[in-house]
């Protein structure tokens, strides 16, 4: 860790004249996008320590680079692949004396393509190590470590880390809106675990960022999304003992009259559940009327217990089958979530979601299954992501993730392989969450960001957005690090 702490007293100077870089910079920008590979191929990049460019025709420049959302995709006049904390530093400086618009990439599963952009990406995917150092009490990741990776040399240290159900997210992106996963009642948000940061800022300077080192900065960067304050190069969390796990994933088939009663009382049961367990429910139409609901999460109880808690929410008519229960050492359940390759296929998404905080009256559960069954399409699924338990133990003003009465965030959610395979569920989906819509607290989280919500900086931070709002003046007053949605100066 020292060679990135001490970047700065390294590296402190520019490393080339300023006149290259506006060379470069100014033929690179002014040429259509089929002609900037053919270009950059005749001349010489700017040589940045730790940084590798690659123009828009470099056949590297492919899939490991895609987003999760093929419609927001675009491939980058110039991706700038950083290998290092100080390649960071000198890709923010060279794009901020050359006047160039960028966005910072961590693994590029943003829904609304925030982590894009067609002249520049600063890429921190390279930035992928995983150090659990001595007892495993901690790890600290660089800012392209992805979900499945984190959670597999955890669980072999007997440690979890509550945040991330997807195996290929990236660690940057996740953590800085917030982070819900299959832990998140025990360990609350995955921000809530972090100790420490590492971010490049917009003078190009490498800051070591925590509680007691630039406190606001700390508390903006724990829900104040990514993408506005800087660029992250490592986070360390700690992290939270689970020798042992059962995995559960329980899915029924069940009339909608049935489904709307298991949805009203999974809300209230899982308020009452043992922390140690978190159980998002998912539904979605299944066919003739009937609804499919899955129950899906991790549980650091036995199987036995964990499915006698099941069998409670459930019912008698829908016996727990035990092949939904996997116990087994935490480090077999992760292999098998997140022990093949990654590889994110690019797809159409329709993506809307809601924040409740107090249970959704039976009428209101009704109303969205009502939705649900009678417009199209069948592969439309709600998910009632559970949290409250210590992610409630948070005070809302305590960090920038305001949603902390949450008890639930639902997420209606749609892929398809084309823009047209999605039509039904954009046409679907208002109808769908209208019937939430009374019963929510009107937040949005910032992780699940919609490109046209009217009202988005209000409905991702609440209350928290006018400190966001002074912090990013202070730390970034040019607005040099901004997207579509980033903190307003
Ligand atoms: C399939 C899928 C599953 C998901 N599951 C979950 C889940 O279980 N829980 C949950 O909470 N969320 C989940 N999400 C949402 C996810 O948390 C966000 O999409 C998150 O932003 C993705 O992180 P990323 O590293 O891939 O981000 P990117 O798309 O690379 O970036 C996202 C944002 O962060 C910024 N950013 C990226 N890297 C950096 C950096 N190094 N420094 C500063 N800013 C940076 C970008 O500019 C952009 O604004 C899921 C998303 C998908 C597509």
């Amino acid at each position: 860790m020292n060679d990135i702490h001490n970047m700065n007293e390294r590296n402190g100077s520019f490393p080339y004249s300023r006149r290259e870089v506006l060379k470069t910079a100014a033929a690179v920008s002014t040429l259509p996008l089929p002609f900037v590979g053919r270009a950059n191929a005749l001349q010489t990049l700017p040589k940045l320590p730790g940084v590798n460019f690659m123009t828009a025709s470099d056949p590297r420049n492919g899939p490991d680079f895609e987003g999760y959302s093929a419609e927001t995709f675009v491939v980058p006049r110039l991706r700038a692949l950083c290998h290092s904390a100080q390649g960071v530093g000198n890709a923010v400086k060279w794009a901020a004396e050359t006047g160039k618009g960028f966005a910072i990439r961590s693994t590029g599963h943003d829904f609304a393509g925030h982590s894009q952009h067609e002249d520049l990406v600063i890429d921190t995917s390279p930035l992928n190590t995983i150090k659990i150092p001595g007892d495993g009490k901690q790890v600290t990741v660089g800012a392209g470590a992805r979900n499945g990776a984190i959670s597999i040399a955890l669980a072999k240290a007997g440690r979890i880390l509550g945040g991330g159900t997807f195996g290929s997210v990236g660690a940057a992106g996740i953590t800085l809106g917030g982070g819900i996963g299959h832990f998140s009642r025990l360990t609350g948000m995955l921000c809530d675990q972090l100790e420490s940061l590492e971010l490049v800022d917009a003078s190009g300077a490498l800051r070591h960022v925590s509680a007691k080192n630039d406190p606001e900065l700390f508390w903006a960067l724990r829900g104040g999304g990514g993408g506005s304050f800087g660029a992250v190069t490592a986070l360390t969390y700690r992290t939270t003992s689970a020798p042992s796990l059962t995995y559960v994933d329980a899915p029924v088939a069940v009339p909608a009259v049935d489904g709307a009663r298991i949805l009203h009382d999974w809300q209230h049961w899982l308020q009452q559940l043992p922390r140690s367990m978190t159980l998002h429910l998912l539904v979605m139409r299944y066919g003739g009327g009937d609804v499919l609901l899955k129950l899906t999460g991790q549980s650091l109880e036995s199987a036995s217990v964990t499915k006698k808690h099941i069998e409670k929410l459930f019912g008698p008519g829908n016996p727990v089958r035990d092949q939904w229960l996997t116990q087994a050492p935490a480090a077999d359940i992760m292999q098998r979530l997140y022990g093949h390759p990654h590889y994110v296929t690019p797809l159409y998404l329709a993506s809307r979601s809601q924040i409740i905080a107090e249970p959704v009256p039976l009428s209101g559960i009704a109303d969205l299954l009502y939705a649900l069954v009678s417009h199209p399409p069948r592969a439309l699924s709600v998910n009632f992501e559970g949290i409250g338990g210590a992610t409630g133990n948070v005070d809302k003003a305590a960090t920038a993730f305001p949603h902390r009465a949450a008890t639930a965030i639902v997420h209606c959610n749609n892929v398809a392989l084309d823009a047209t395979g999605l039509e039904p569920a954009r046409f679907a989906m208002p109808a769908v969450m209208k019937a939430l819509a009374p019963h929510a607290t009107g937040g949005v989280y910032v992780n699940y960001p919609e490109a046209d919500l009217e009202n988005w900086a209000e409905a991702y931070w609440g209350g928290n957005l006018p400190r966001l709002r002074e912090i990013k003046r202070k730390y970034d007053s040019s607005n040099l690090f901004r997207h579509a949605q980033s903190i307003p100066l």
